[in-house]
């Protein structure tokens, strides 16, 4: 009998997994860095639900603005009808914010579908077919998205996938010669997340945004894990100096509530409106309690300034655990960091003694040897303390 069970035991039945051996531990409760589980232990997030909870758990102000929206309504009317505070205001928040020329906002559901839209967008626009990504790139797991994914091994039992697409080396500048007349759009994360944080080499994005001038080709930043300051700047591409002609942003957009959305000039914006009309659309996409918490989210970031502190909090982890003789390296752009220890079996170790020294930590899709610390940017000093603290404790541990 179903009721009979308990509710790992439903867990693992009624839901649908996607690994054989998932974490499997009940959480109850979420505050600051901290996650509390039914048994009553508690772990510092060291995940941010992978770079979602910047502002940490259960923010005051976050909250307010769900109870608050809840209150005055929910989902009305398909995306883009009708005039929605919570979506303008959103709307206005990120361009204030963006480069002037990313003056426009699309909101949809995901990341996934974030660049969706924007693939669909460069074709429209463009009128060309091919679209050039990067080996490792991780865009989502829809159809389009999976297309331009950069792994082999994740998209080869779904084809067949979009066509045209070529995948090309991140940080090889000579291959981006690649990019032609033909090619609608190339697709980039300015730093590859799940590559295990793979940074772009010096003179890199600029000579990719070079070659889509030269060739016409729209450039696409996905800034879906790399936004909203956890790289030390609002965005990366202000770190590097390079401006796309589309942004894809999602995770931390909706403080803690599904959202995604593409940024981009008005004047391409303008082509979801004819040939064909209704070019791109979304029932649930930009619902007004993920705006009304993601502007939420975001007024708390520019207040506190924690994006100022990002480089500081890294510096202070890199330090203290570059010199365990386990670390072989810590890779990263501010709070987005992969310590490697250069195994396999040591990192899915890792994972386990974390737990139980009281931290979760994740790995990354394509990067078996190193673990991910990606905190809440809101992590404190005694709480970076603490996180050291754990994380030096289980590294003495591996064996
Ligand atoms: N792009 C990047 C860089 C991501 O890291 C992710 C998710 O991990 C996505 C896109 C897909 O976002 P979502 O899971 O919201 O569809």
């Amino acid at each position: 009998m179903k009721n009979k069970q308990t509710i790992r035991e439903q867990f693992f039945s009624l839901l649908g997994q996607t690994s054989p051996s998932p974490l499997g531990i009940e959480i109850q409760k979420a505050e600051g860095v901290f996650l509390l589980s039914s048994t009553g232990k508690r772990y510092l997030d060291l995940i941010s639900g992978v770079s979602v909870s910047h502002v940490g758990h259960a923010r005051p102000e976050v909250i307010k603005a769900i109870e608050d929206q809840a209150r005055n309504h929910l989902h009305l009317m398909v995306y883009g009808e009708l005039i929605q505070q919570p979506q303008v205001h959103l709307a206005s928040l990120l361009t204030e914010h963006l480069p002037a020329s990313l003056n426009s906002i699309y909101f949809v559901n995901s990341g996934s579908e974030a660049n969706e839209a924007a693939l669909k967008l460069a074709k429209r626009v463009t009128g060309r077919h091919k679209v050039v990504c990067f080996q490792d790139a991780y865009h989502g797991s829809t159809h389009g998205a999976l297309s331009v994914m950069g792994n082999e091994t994740f998209r080869s039992a779904f084809r067949p996938l979009l066509p045209g697409v070529t995948a090309l080396h991140f940080n090889h500048t000579k291959d981006l010669n690649l990019i032609d007349r033909h090619t609608a759009c190339v697709i980039v994360e300015p730093i590859q997340a799940e590559a295990g944080v793979r940074l772009p080499e010096s003179g890199f994005l600029e000579a990719l945004r070079e070659r889509c001038d030269r060739t016409g080709t729209l450039l696409i930043f996905d800034e879906i894990q790399t936004g909203f300051g956890r790289t030390g700047r609002l965005f990366a591409m202000q770190k590097y100096g390079v401006i796309p002609d589309m942004v894809t942003l999602a995770k931390a957009l909706g403080g803690g509530m599904p959202l995604g959305a593409l940024a981009c000039n008005k004047q391409l914006m303008d082509a979801w409106k004819s040939a064909p009309v209704l070019g791109h659309i979304t029932t649930f996409g930009g619902h007004p309690v993920s705006c009304a918490a993601g502007a939420a989210a975001f007024r708390v970031l520019l207040k506190e300034g924690w994006t100022e502190e990002v480089s500081d909090k890294a510096n202070f982890l890199k330090e203290a655990l570059i010199p365990h003789p386990a670390v072989k390296e810590v890779r990263g752009e501010g709070l987005l960091l992969a310590v490697e220890l250069g195994d396999a079996k040591k990192v899915q170790a890792i994972i386990h003694l974390l737990l139980e020294e009281g931290a979760m930590a994740d790995w990354f899709l394509y990067c078996d040897t190193a673990f991910r610390i990606a905190p809440p940017l809101c992590i404190s000093k005694e709480e970076l303390a603490l996180t050291v603290k754990i994380v030096l404790a289980a590294l003495d541990k591996l064996k």
